[in-house]
């Protein structure tokens, strides 16, 4: 039964149906608008800020028309949400899937992802949120049992170049991922890996290290990085800083994924 206690509004800039590497089966993936992190190589940064945009569809377009940008982002209530993702529940059911919440980080928006999440709970939809943990514990935790799996992002364990290249320390993320293995959540580890940021030598013994001494880790997803996103911030009109960056070979990103299996812990290249 839904009460309309759970009905909240919030701001998302994409559902995606039919996703199938935002957790397990086969899912609808909603993206929350608002990240309080700002990671140099971030392929949405449209998604960073927190509130509705217009960006220009074509940088090149000098004529600046109503019709030259496009809305990021739509306001919409958590009750109209949960009736989208119910469209599809069928497919979950046959596939183990469900919905994954992700972003941005859909954290920035916590009390509507609680609300949206609390409907997917009275409509038995497994859930999954895809964040990079930066929310205070005492709010997170009200939020996790409610979420079946957590996508958890680890993009650095040293705290100076996780400040650096993201904008914001990592204390709280590491704190919050400890404080979740230590409840025994389900979480599985997504690691972008950006080549000569934090796939060094010493970068990747830190990060196994941390993760040995974490319970319930089901997989491990190194997500190699790509310059897709990179037309995005002509379009936002921000300065696109991995310019001289290098995709990672195959033949890197198997060795990687060969030193992460030490942790016996099944590693994805991709996710
Ligand atoms: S956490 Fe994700 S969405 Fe947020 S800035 Fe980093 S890459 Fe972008």
């Amino acid at each position: 039964m839904i009460t309309l206690k759970s009905d909240t509004s919030g701001i998302v800039f994409d559902i995606k149906k039919f996703a199938i590497h935002d957790g397990p089966g086969i899912r609808t993936t909603v993206f929350f608008k608002g990240c309080p992190l700002k990671c140099e190589w971030c392929h949405n940064p449209e998604s960073q800020k927190h509130e509705i945009e217009h960006i220009l569809k074509n940088p090149i377009d000098s004529l600046h028309n109503d019709n030259s940008y496009e809305q990021i982002g739509k306001k919409i209530r958590s009750l109209d949400l949960i009736d989208e993702i119910k469209k599809d529940v069928l497919f979950y059911d046959e596939s183990d899937g469900g919905v994954t919440f992700s972003g941005g980080d859909p954290l920035s928006q916590h009390e509507f992802l609680k609300s949206c999440l609390q409907l997917c709970k009275e409509n038995e939809i497994h859930t999954a949120l895809d964040t990079a943990g930066y929310l205070s514990w005492s709010k997170l935790k009200e939020i996790i049992p409610l979420v079946d799996l957590v996508l958890y992002d680890l993009k650095f364990v040293d705290e100076p170049k996780h400040k650096k290249y993201t904008g914001v320390s990592n204390k709280l993320i590491l704190e919050n991922l400890s404080n979740l293995s230590a409840m025994n959540k389900a979480v599985w580890i997504r690691i972008p890996i950006i080549p000569t940021l934090n796939d060094t030598e010493d970068e990747i013994h830190q990060m196994i290290n941390f993760i040995s001494r974490l319970n319930n880790i089901g997989s491990i997803d190194l997500l190699p990085f790509h310059k897709i996103g990179k037309n995005k911030y002509q379009r936002l009109n921000l300065p696109y800083k991995m310019e001289n960056f290098f995709e990672p070979s195959l033949d890197r990103m198997e060795e990687l994924k060969r030193k992460f299996e030490t942790l016996n812990i099944p590693v994805k290249i991709g996710g």
